[in-house]
């Protein structure tokens, strides 16, 4: 299947079953070695690395003396015949490692410059700074590492089709060139050309598009869709980025849990990994009080507690003095805590910091030894209510849930990362469910979206949609593994005047809820069946089952954090006639 014009076969896919047999191969240079008259080359293509070899027995002179020539990286084609190697010469660490090519021909098709960063690598060479691998991503790619992330990228994209289009879904396309839909982030404007003054948007999903689909009766859908959204970069975080996403219609969460379900179990499965389902819930509540996190790495213990009854007992004056308003005293009992050293709870200290909180109270149990910053008012039994047994160590703070959540999230992170506990199983998969509908807003405190605005407040709390909206659930759902939030979904809402009411909350005026969504709202009226869906964050997945530290890592031609292009350069300044001829000025 590899034979084409050029070549007979792939270099990385020769074995000894192809001894004897006469091939002509095109790849890249990857090491040239010369010794004592032959000259070895390792040459390489997608499938991997080849040894060809040049010698006076079997070379013509010319030949032999071109390859001793070849720079890295130029790409040549060579003719030759299989030999099995000695077995002194065999290298086991080489898929091909048992033969190599005796070349008699040899053209040089593509010749290359010096490359400017190498792609060949010792196994102990450090990476290129990675500016310079992303500036340079032609020949990043080369990398096998990143080939074979692709591939498997590939390969999850393909399964994922497979899976939906086998549970008749339909993949449908959605526009690029489109008009804002809230989610949560800054649209990326394009300037009309034709229209002057107005603005096409970059989907930050195709949310909408999907519900007008259910409206009009397609009944299931996905698309594997590019999604834009111009936020401050966090190093998990790309301005455009991938999502498999889905809706169905005469759907309850149920069936939708089932649709993601099966496609996570496929993409795990593609990558090796047998996975159970059902996922197991819980709710957001819950992941809040037990992990502080709306996405808990489920795979440890070490859950939350509140504490407030017992130490408000001991009478702690810092303590004493902290609980007022809201506040509540949560701590974590970490079993084999005592193994945490002074610098070890320093440093959860200032991890704790870093993040908003003012400080962190400890105490150690050894035996009937206490320290800590707190071991004054605890004996070995009050810490023993506590869950605190010998060899642990309680960690606790005291401070309203908005500030202690965020805390022990991260401390918890950094003690399990510490005391590296065994996990409980490898692959945690959960439902995250009965998320609020609103958030107050960082600044403000006013109601924002936990999710969008489409989704269905939960039937028995819509009474309270005005009069307390905080207290209100959505039917909305993530689905979270091993610390890491995969997707979102939710019901939507179907009836026009709950969906009136919802933009009201977001503060939109009359006028500007018909100019931004009047068209959403007259399909909403023209016979919409129930339905819900999903998005699964594709990049990060791929990211995960390829073992990557980075997105950038499963993304051909990724930006960086500052969302730039490094390769290719963008953005970049336009000229002044197309600035122009698009009716903008830039200040
Ligand atoms: N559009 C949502 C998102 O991008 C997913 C969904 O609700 O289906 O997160």
């Amino acid at each position: 299947m590899s034979r084409t014009t050029w070549r007979t076969h792939r270099c990385g896919a020769l074995r000894a079953e192809h001894v004897g047999q006469w091939v002509r191969l095109g790849g890249w240079v990857h090491r040239r070695r010369d010794l004592g008259g032959i000259v070895f080359l390792d040459l390489r293509d997608r499938d991997g690395l080849v040894q060809v070899a040049f010698g006076p027995g079997w070379s013509p002179p010319d030949v032999l003396v071109a390859a001793g020539a070849l720079g890295s990286e130029t790409v040549v084609v060579v003719e030759g015949q299989i030999v099995v190697r000695p077995a002194s010469a065999r290298n086991p660490e080489m898929a091909t490692g048992d033969v190599e090519v005796h070349a008699t021909a040899l053209v040089v098709v593509g010749p290359a410059e010096t490359p400017p960063i190498p792609v060949a690598r010792g196994k102990t060479d450090e990476l290129p700074a990675e500016e310079l691998r992303l500036k340079h991503r032609h020949l990043d790619l080369r990398r096998p590492e990143l080939l074979a992330n692709l591939i498997l990228r590939h390969r999850l994209m393909q399964r994922a089709r497979r899976t939906l289009s086998e549970l008749e879904f339909l993949e449908v396309e959605t526009p690029i060139l489109t008009k804002p839909t809230p989610e949560g982030a800054r649209d990326y404007l394009v300037p009309s050309r034709l229209h002057p003054g107005e603005f096409y948007a970059l989907p930050q999903s195709p949310q909408i598009y999907k519900q007008l689909l259910m409206v009009a009766g397609f009944d299931r859908y996905f698309q594997i869709a590019r999604c834009f959204r111009d936020e401050d970069l966090r190093y998990d975080r790309q301005p455009e980025f991938t999502q498999i996403d889905l809706e169905a219609s005469f759907v309850g969460t149920e069936d939708v849990y089932g649709f993601v379900e099966a496609v996570l179990v496929a993409l795990w499965d593609e990558a090796g990994h047998a996975i159970e389902r059902p996922f197991p819930r819980i709710t957001w509540r819950e992941a809040m009080e037990r992990y502080g996190t709306d996405k808990p790495d489920l795979r440890y213990e070490f859950p939350i507690a509140d504490w407030t009854a017992q130490v408000q007992l001991l009478g702690v004056p810092f303590i004493e003095q902290a609980l007022r308003d809201e506040a509540r005293v949560r701590g974590i009992a970490v079993k084999g805590g005592g193994a945490l050293s002074r610098k070890d709870v320093d440093q959860l200290a200032e991890a704790a910091k870093q993040v908003g909180g003012s400080g962190l109270a400890w105490a150690k149990r050894l035996g009937d030894h206490i320290s800590g910053s707190v071991a004054k008012h605890f004996t070995a039994e009050g810490l023993g209510a506590l869950g605190v047994g010998d060899g642990d160590a309680a960690l606790m703070v005291v401070g309203p849930d908005r500030v202690t959540s965020p805390v022990l999230d991260r401390v918890r992170m950094e003690v399990i990362r510490r005391l590296a506990p065994a996990p409980t199983r490898a692959h945690a998969f959960a439902w995250v469910v009965d998320f609020p509908l609103f958030e107050p807003d960082h600044e403000t405190g006013t109601p924002v979206f936990a999710h969008h605005p489409f989704t269905s407040p939960h039937p028995d709390d819509v009474v309270r949609l005005e009069s307390d909206p905080f207290s209100c659930r959505a039917l909305h759902y993530d689905a979270v593994y091993n610390g890491n939030e995969l997707g979102s979904g939710s019901i939507r809402i179907t009836d026009p005047a709950i969906q009136r009411k919802v933009f009201a909350h977001l503060g939109l005026a009359p006028g500007e809820i018909e100019a931004r969504f009047g068209f959403l709202l007259a399909a909403l009226q023209a016979g919409t069946p129930p339905h819900g869906g999903f998005a699964i964050g594709f990049d990060r997945v791929a990211m995960l089952l390829a073992g990557a530290g980075s997105l950038r890592d499963v993304i051909a031609f990724p930006k960086t954090t500052a969302a730039r292009a490094l390769f290719e350069g963008a953005p970049a300044p336009a000229s002044p006639a197309d600035i122009a001829a698009l009716h903008i000025e830039v200040k």
